[in-house]
């Protein structure tokens, strides 16, 4: 097997419901391809600051602690990030590997990711958390620097592929973005579409932000492969 490897900004343990069934660990990966003006973990934006890196062993060494938990609830693991799909080789093998635990794999993402890295971990996912940001094209690059299309492709393919209850809709409403009644109108144009688990929440500007490194704005857009 390739010599897989997980960059990691932060392991969240003992998560309640947020993401899927009962207790989960977030594994909080490196990297993400889209630079959001108000972006709450810009530190994953340089791959190479993470905290740790850790093979597909490592990683199952490191969450085991909560078999009990994840057992007893229906919980597990959520990839999150950054961006979870960038990695999508090293997720695909870690849950082909560990499937026999009986964990929940959930995924939190903005899709923002060419289809075939989604396509290599749908066979595992139980519960998808989308960050859906905006649902008007030009709005969506001016906030996030990415492509509205990738997004949007990604969802509606993942939409013909999984069943609906699987797929969880999170729409904020940015503090500068969103002034007016944008958060409903993306709502209802997503519904039209025919989704119906949808979550809107009011994002909060993180206050304290760093400075950004050079290597994250060079990537700004950029669609990451593998
Ligand atoms: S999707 Fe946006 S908010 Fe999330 S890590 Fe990437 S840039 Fe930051």
């Amino acid at each position: 097997m390739e010599d897989l490897k997980l960059p990691i900004l932060a392991i969240e343990r003992l998560r309640m419901m947020t993401d899927g069934e009962g207790v989960t660990t977030l594994i909080c990966s490196m990297n993400c391809p889209l630079r959001c003006r108000l972006c709450i973990n810009p530190y994953t934006w340089d791959g190479t600051k993470a905290s740790e890196v850790l093979s597909v062993d490592g990683l199952y060494e490191r969450v085991k602690i909560d078999n009990l938990y994840f057992q007893t609830t229906g919980g597990g693991l959520t990839f999150g990030g950054g961006e979870p799909l960038v990695h999508s080789k090293f997720h695909a093998a870690f849950m082909e590997k560990y499937q026999s635990t009986g964990w929940a794999f959930n995924l939190e993402s903005s899709l923002q990711a060419p289809f075939e890295n989604l396509e290599r971990v749908i066979p595992y996912i139980s519960c998808y958390a989308i960050d859906v940001k905006d649902m008007e094209p030009e709005r969506y690059r001016e906030y996030t620097g990415g492509d509205f299309q990738v997004f949007f492709d990604n969802l509606m393919k993942l939409k013909d592929r999984v069943e609906e209850d699987k797929i969880i809709l999170k729409i904020p409403k940015i503090p500068y973005l969103h002034k007016g009644d944008e958060q409903k109108e993306n709502e209802e144009k997503l519904r039209k579409l025919g989704f119906s688990n949808i979550v809107l929440f009011n994002y909060v500007d993180p206050k304290k932000r760093k400075k950004l490194s050079e290597t994250a704005l060079e990537n700004r857009g950029k669609l990451i492969t593998e």
